[in-house]
């Protein structure tokens, strides 16, 4: 493949952007292809190159690059129409009432404009409903970038893991392994009194996809309860992803207190939310005492989007087709694993699937499986699962970065560029597209 147009625009990039992009995960060795436009599941770069695209702008676009009908005509009637006003639109209140309607957590819902605006206002939501400063948070989990969970360490001993945080907000967030009541136990021990809120991914998606073992994600409901702490569930991948329209929540059947969504909720366009518990959100200003605002919140072109995108998906069995098409891909590289490299392995559920590259065999590491995984006595067992943080640090995260994801980009399929963040398949990919893929990763693997 010729990319001589995207290195020379990236040269560019890199005399007016630090890093030439505007979105660290984007800058990838040795340079990143930049693309002209997309085409259902496929996007074609400034070379004309096309790829199968699984990366889907990081998990918004349910339909691909395309826009069914209801969607484009939403979209094009709120843009002409203002695109925006700063006083409040019916759509606002349709797609509102949607998510309430769906969605179990869901009472009342406050649109923002990102998946990290969602995560900081609802831990300053709990903060500020609790009286309390600490947020538990799982080792490995992501929330966007944001000063709370930007965070390494142990209990106790934590710090933060990016310059430009102050060392005294990492000492309010407390990391626990995932999938270990004990640890949450020992902490809420420790802290109980102080903690606002445990705050979780219900399925880790930047983690390589770990699902909770039986019982986890109601431990710390319970938990929670017990001491008048949140839980908060953030939704922002998984949210009308994984168990359609009632999200993971539903899936699992654990109610949180708090829910963050982003990315599909607003179909295509920035976007994030808190819902929750009416007499939680309420606490938002201006009906309540934590200070909330934005100049694009509730934007009436990203609700259109989000409302057409999420009534299209319940009208016309979207997550039957993409969790099918998802699973025959999942099943078809867990064959061409087992032929050619036995220690790697496929993990997923829903529209999302990654391939892990584990350094060790099945064996040397715990097994989601054996360790209760809630999807067991569904799942068709690809292989080994992580079960957290710890099994994931042994994945061969060099092999995934520099050889293998390249090989795929010049077959001519985009995964993500970093090997623990979650792909996922479009209600615009096809079997044939799914057949060139397995394919592709046959020859690169
Ligand atoms: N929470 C989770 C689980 C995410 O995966 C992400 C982003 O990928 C975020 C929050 C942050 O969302 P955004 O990138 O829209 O700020």
């Amino acid at each position: 493949m010729n990319h001589d147009e995207s290195r020379d625009l990236y040269d560019r990039a890199l005399s007016v952007m630090p890093g030439g992009v505007n979105s660290s995960v984007r800058a990838v060795r040795p340079y990143p292809f930049f693309v002209e436009r997309g085409d259902g599941a496929h996007v074609v770069d400034a070379d004309g190159n096309r790829y199968i695209d699984y990366v889907m702008g990081y998990g918004p676009l349910l339909y691909g690059h395309d826009m069914p009908d209801p969607v484009r005509s939403a979209v094009q009637s709120y843009a002409s129409d203002g695109p925006m006003y700063g006083a409040p639109t019916e759509i606002e209140v349709e797609h509102a009432e949607f998510v309430a309607r769906h969605v179990p957590s869901v009472e009342k819902i406050r649109f923002v404009n990102s998946g990290t605006e969602a995560t900081v206002s609802a831990v300053r939501l709990a903060r500020g409903y609790t009286g309390r400063d600490k947020i538990v948070v799982m080792e490995g989990g992501y929330h966007g970038a944001q000063e709370s969970t930007l965070v390494e360490g142990e209990p106790g001993d934590t710090a933060p893991s990016t310059k430009g945080i102050p060392a005294s907000f990492a000492e309010h967030t407390v990391p626990v392994p995932f999938n270990d009541p004990e640890a949450v136990d020992e902490v809420f021990e420790e802290y109980g009194d102080d903690i606002a809120a445990v705050l979780t991914e219900p399925i880790l998606g930047n983690m390589g996809i770990v699902h909770p073992v039986e019982g986890y994600l109601e431990h710390l409901r319970e938990v929670t309860d017990e001491h008048g702490s949140l839980l908060i569930f953030d939704e922002v991948i998984t949210g009308f992803r994984v168990g359609g329209l009632q999200c993971a929540q539903g899936k699992f059947g654990v109610t949180p207190d708090v829910t963050t969504f982003g990315k599909i909720i607003g179909g295509g366009f920035p976007v994030g939310a808190i819902g929750g518990r009416a007499d939680v959100v309420e606490r938002f200003s201006p009906s309540g005492d934590v200070f909330q605002s934005g100049t694009f919140s509730g934007h009436p072109v990203t609700m259109a989007a989000g409302h057409a995108y999420l009534t299209y998906a319940a009208e016309n069995g979207v997550y039957d087709y993409v969790n099918d098409l998802a699973e025959t891909l999942r099943r078809g590289l867990t064959d061409i694993v087992e032929d050619n490299a036995p220690s790697y392995t496929v993990v997923g559920t829903d529209s999302m699937f990654k391939t892990i590259f584990t350094r060790e065999g099945p064996d040397d590491l715990t097994d989601a499986c054996e360790a209760g995984c809630v999807q067991r006595e569904s799942c068709p067992r690809y292989g080994y699962c992580p079960k957290n943080g710890a099994d994931v640090a042994n994945a061969e995260t060099e092999r995934w970065e520099r050889i293998f994801w390249q090989e795929m980009k010049e077959r001519g399929v985009f995964l993500t560029a970093n090997q623990f963040e979650s792909q996922f398949v479009s209600y615009a990919h096809t079997e044939e597209d799914v057949e060139e893929t397995l394919e592709a990763y046959k020859e690169a693997l």
